[in-house]
């Protein structure tokens, strides 16, 4: 399928956890506008995977497997990415992961786990992709956070600092940034049915459920959807926002 006059054709695009889940379909979502692909995540066969299914759209597309939290690799890849495929315009740091515990019982080496992947690894990846990114007329970065940031939970105490601190990072990156017209906005997603809520008790789920004014669980798209449009010339003017992308779990009860 040719890329021609689509919305992000000739646009470089950074996804990183793109090998299964919210990371696959954001991927997809990006190649259907026709961006080509840098491809992060530590799974070298899953990556081949979400390969094949972007270049079914046309575009280039490059696997990187790499550990997001190691400094030298990140900025490695980004310099291969820029080399490579000319340049770079979009960068979604989307890679994270959970090491759930109620506080009293939660090892500082699953705090710090946490922490790193879900934060430090995104100040890894914004540091690396800010110089090529402030010379596209287009920069894009998109940071997926989580409603637990905003609303909190019990048992992720790691987890919500470190998506809460994407909230901060985004808006003064948005504000480092925008001169260039580089914009910086986080979405939020809510319960997403992925990998990393498929081990969740059926109870979770149900409770969940019925805090969810849209009344279904969200699926990879819903997210992928939000993140393309907001690559997007469109939503040029958009910037430092988080944007809750959760069928409404996070206004609080329902009914
Ligand atoms: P997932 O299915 O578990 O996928 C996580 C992705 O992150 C995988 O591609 C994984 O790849 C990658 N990753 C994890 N640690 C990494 C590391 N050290 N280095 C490189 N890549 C790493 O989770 P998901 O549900 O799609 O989540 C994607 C994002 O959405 C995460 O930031 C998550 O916090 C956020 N989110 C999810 C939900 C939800 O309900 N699912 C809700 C709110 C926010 P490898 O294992 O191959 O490295």
């Amino acid at each position: 399928m040719s890329s021609e006059g689509k919305s992000l054709q000739g646009r470089v695009a950074i996804v990183t956890g793109a090998s299964r889940g919210i990371g696959r379909a954001i991927a997809e979502s990006l190649a259907q506008r026709g961006a080509d692909l840098a491809l992060v995540a530590r799974n070298e066969e899953a990556l081949n995977e979400t390969r094949a299914l972007a270049e079914q759209s046309g575009v280039r597309a490059l696997t990187l497997p790499l550990d997001v939290s190691d400094a030298d690799a990140v900025k490695g890849a980004v310099e291969q990415v820029t080399a490579e495929l000319g340049g770079l315009d979009i960068l979604v740091n989307n890679a994270g992961l959970t090491r759930d515990g109620l506080l009293m019982r939660m090892s500082e080496e699953d705090w710090t786990q946490v922490l790193d992947v879900d934060l430090k690894a995104v100040f890894y990846f914004c540091r690396a992709a800010a110089r090529p990114l402030r010379k596209s007329a287009h920069g894009r970065i998109i940071n997926v956070s989580s409603i637990v940031g905003i609303i909190g939970n019990a048992g992720q105490a790691n987890y919500a600092s470190a998506k809460a601190g994407l909230f901060g990072l985004t808006r003064s990156l948005a504000k480092e940034l925008g001169g260039k017209g580089t914009t910086v906005n986080a979405v939020a997603p809510g319960f997403i049915e992925t990998d990393m809520t498929a081990s969740l008790p059926q109870e979770i789920r149900d409770n969940s459920l019925k805090s969810i004014p849209v009344q279904r669980l969200g699926v990879p798209r819903d997210i992928a959807e939000v993140v393309g449009f907001l690559c997007e010339d469109g939503a040029a003017y958009v910037t430092g926002t988080v944007l809750p992308v959760d069928g409404g779990m996070s206004l609080g009860s329902v009914g």
